[in-house]
């Protein structure tokens, strides 16, 4: 090997070495803009030229604008628009393909407002596409190699290795764009939906409460055979009110409002006042309701109404699933760290399918034996979230035929009451 032959095998090494440092440098900036315009710095260092730019498609897709130029063009060149026809960007970017122009003035293809406005000297190009997936994004161009020199297919190589890099930078600046965009979508759709629960539950509430205080009124006032069908109104009037106040209680956990004003409070009394709450159904259906509190008081620190919601509606279930005559058991006991209360009956149980989805918003399992029972597959879910919301976790097993045992265990340790960014909302 000759000493001229030995010294170009050198350079060229050294430039590959210096690409693949380069690749490796660019591959760990995030950033578009800075990312794009070490790009360029590297494009015009390797290619021996005296500058780079990346063009890529305008909005409307007629036309190539500066994406990444050197500072010193920036603002001259940052209005200016490039058409697709009569310039090298414009055909590299039709074609796909590269182009080599070692002397512009004889290329009628070389597009001379770029010169004008930036008051630069265009003597030769060499541009390549860039291209993702079969489709081309943009164009990467270096013009003027130094000293007058011809561009050579390794700077045609080189360029092309960058592009491949721009290509992906790009693109998942597209991804950024659009995930964002869906992003700022749904932030908007949930506001709006939000925005309508907290009116509508508003607007609801009040003729409700109406209608409930006066039906109440007439039920004591009217003949005993026509308490039947008052009855009926204010029992589906009571209804209206769970379903508002578990949508209102769901968004008000979903948008972050729900707050646990946690003070000591005793399980043991919860569990009462819930029960009292059922009497009258557990008496109708017959049921045999026993229940297991202890000897000792047990304590968490919690919000009591939050705590009543969670049993009450697990309750309610039990009483609503539990065939006439059956049995329900409520036990609150303590265990290392935690009170842990139970919901167990001896009811239709539910089938393993639909285990695992139970505490998922509107779910309910759908079989011709519960269908009938009406409800909105909203109880569970809010149960969920009252207990998370007290650092708390929730469970269910169930034999379908035999029955179900719902449990939930309250850390007795305050410092992991009322942790909200513990709360899953499936
Ligand atoms: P809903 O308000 O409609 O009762 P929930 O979220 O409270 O909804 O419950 C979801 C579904 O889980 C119910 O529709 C029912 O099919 C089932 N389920 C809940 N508790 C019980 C239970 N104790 N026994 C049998 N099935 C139950």
């Amino acid at each position: 090997m000759d000493s001229e032959t030995a010294s170009a095998a050198t350079k060229h090494i050294q430039r590959l070495e210096r690409l693949l440092e380069i690749n490796r440098s660019l591959s760990a900036s995030l950033e578009l803009e800075p990312f794009l315009h070490s790009l360029i710095s590297a494009a015009t260092e390797l290619t021996g030229c005296e500058l780079a730019s990346i063009l890529e498609l305008d909005e409307g897709g007629e036309e190539l604008r500066f994406l990444a130029l050197p500072w010193f063009h920036q603002e001259p060149l940052k209005m200016v628009k490039v058409p697709l026809q009569n310039s090298v960007a414009g055909w590299v970017l039709q074609n796909g393909q590269p182009a080599v122009i070692q002397d512009v003035a004889a290329d009628p293809r070389h597009f001379k407002d770029v010169d004008q406005a930036s008051g630069f000297g265009t003597r030769s190009i060499m541009a390549v596409p860039i291209i993702y997936q079969g489709e081309t994004l943009g164009v990467l161009e270096v013009v003027n190699k130094t000293e007058q020199a011809h561009y050579t297919e390794e700077d045609l190589t080189i360029l092309a290795s960058l592009a491949s890099q721009a290509a992906i930078a790009l693109q998942n600046n597209h991804l950024m764009i659009k995930v964002q965009q869906s992003v700022d979508q749904r932030t908007e759709l949930d506001r709006m939906k939000s925005d309508f629960i907290a009116i509508a539950s508003h607007e609801l509430r009040t003729p409700l409460g109406l209608i409930l205080g006066h039906a109440t009124f007439l039920r004591e006032a009217i003949q005993p055979d026509q308490r039947a069908q008052m009855d009926i109104i204010v029992r589906s009037a009571m209804r209206l009110k769970e379903i508002i106040d578990s949508i209102a209680n769901m968004d008000n956990v979903q948008r972050g409002m729900a707050s646990v004003r946690a003070h000591s409070i005793s399980i043991k009394r919860v569990v009462e006042e819930v029960l009292d709450s059922f009497q009258l159904e557990v008496k109708a259906k017959r049921l045999s309701l026993r229940t297991d509190t202890g000897q000792e008081d047990l304590l968490v620190e919690g919000d009591p109404a939050k705590i009543a919601i969670a049993l009450s509606n697990m309750v309610k279930n039990a009483v609503t699933f539990t065939n006439p005559g059956g049995h329900i058991f409520i036990s609150a006991e303590s265990i290392p760290g935690y009170v842990k209360v139970s919901v167990i009956d001896d009811g239709i149980g539910i089938p393993p399918k639909d285990l695992p989805h139970i505490f998922e918003r509107f779910y309910q399992v759908e079989s011709h034996l519960t269908r009938k029972h009406g409800g909105m597959g909203l109880g569970l879910s809010v149960s969920k979230v009252m207990v998370e919301l007290h650092g708390g976790r929730i469970w269910a097993e169930s034999v379908e035929g035999k029955g179900s045992n719902f449990t939930f265990l309250l850390p007795t340790n305050s410092g992991q009451a009322g942790t909200p960014s513990r709360v899953f909302i499936s």
